[in-house]
């Protein structure tokens, strides 16, 4: 059964937002755009804004768990500049004014140059250590809707076919997975999941992961799959009918 959010995914840790659907084989194929609260003793900070349709869920996941004695907003951190990443970063820092943006703030100032004095960026070596890893755009796959997946991490989601769905987010979204050799791409996430020890994956796409061991695998054979084959076109349209019934 799909699984109301927010959702404490690791100690702390809550997974906030709402499934974006499309139509995929005829049925309802759920994406997400999500966000990630992480609560400490006196802040918390938000991991990506989710994508703007979603910002008055996020803001009341947010207003809820701080409800329930979770600390105030005080850090926000993106993965990169695409929108179902950083789309409600304005609103963020508009509807919290004690929050600052740290990290890669690149040229965000550009956009939004009434908050430049709220954005610090964070050097190589400065470290959260929460042994959850942020992957963005890793760890990218759908779900059906149908199959009550929402909600659910990947350990649960046991009729989902991780190889599949993750080849075919590949194949929808992440073409350079085409041109790039994934068997070195893979052997290097191995090693970069070892090196910092992580035990719980929170990709803003996909299904968290709480078993690295057993799940990270099954991801990684729908990459190297979806690399061999060529590319099969856009979303499915929805078959149009004429007339009532
Ligand atoms: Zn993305
Ligand atoms: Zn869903």
């Amino acid at each position: 059964m799909a699984h109301p959010m927010p959702r404490e995914i690791a100690p702390g840790v809550f997974w906030i937002g709402d499934c974006l659907a499309q139509r995929h084989k005829g049925k309802i194929y759920h994406g997400y755009n999500a966000a990630f609260l992480i609560a400490g003793e006196t802040a918390s900070c938000l991991v990506e804004t989710g994508h703007p349709k979603d910002f008055p869920v996020i803001e009341r996941h947010m207003n809820e768990l701080f409800a329930k004695g979770v600390a105030p907003l005080k850090y926000l951190f993106v993965t990169h500049q695409e929108t179902p990443h950083c789309g409600g970063l304005g609103r963020v820092l508009k509807t919290f004014p004690d929050a600052i943006l740290c990290g890669d703030v690149s040229d965000y100032h550009l956009a939004f140059p009434q908050y430049e004095h709220r954005m610090r960026s964070m050097n190589e070596g400065d470290e959260i250590d929460l042994g959850v890893l942020f992957p963005g755009d890793g760890f990218a796959y759908s779900h059906y809707h149908e199959d009550g997946h929402c909600g659910l991490v990947a350990e649960e989601a046991t009729s989902l076919d991780l190889p599949d769905v993750s080849s075919t987010f590949a194949d929808l979204a992440l073409f350079w997975t085409k041109f790039a050799d994934m068997n070195a791409y893979c052997d290097r996430l191995d090693h970069l999941i070892e090196r910092l020890g992580v035990k719980t994956i929170a990709p803003t796409h996909g299904l968290p992961i709480t078993d690295v061991k057993a799940t990270v695998p099954k991801v990684q054979a729908g990459l190297k799959a979806a690399a061999l084959m060529p590319e099969s076109g856009t979303n499915e349209k929805v078959p149009l009918t004429s007339g009532a019934a």
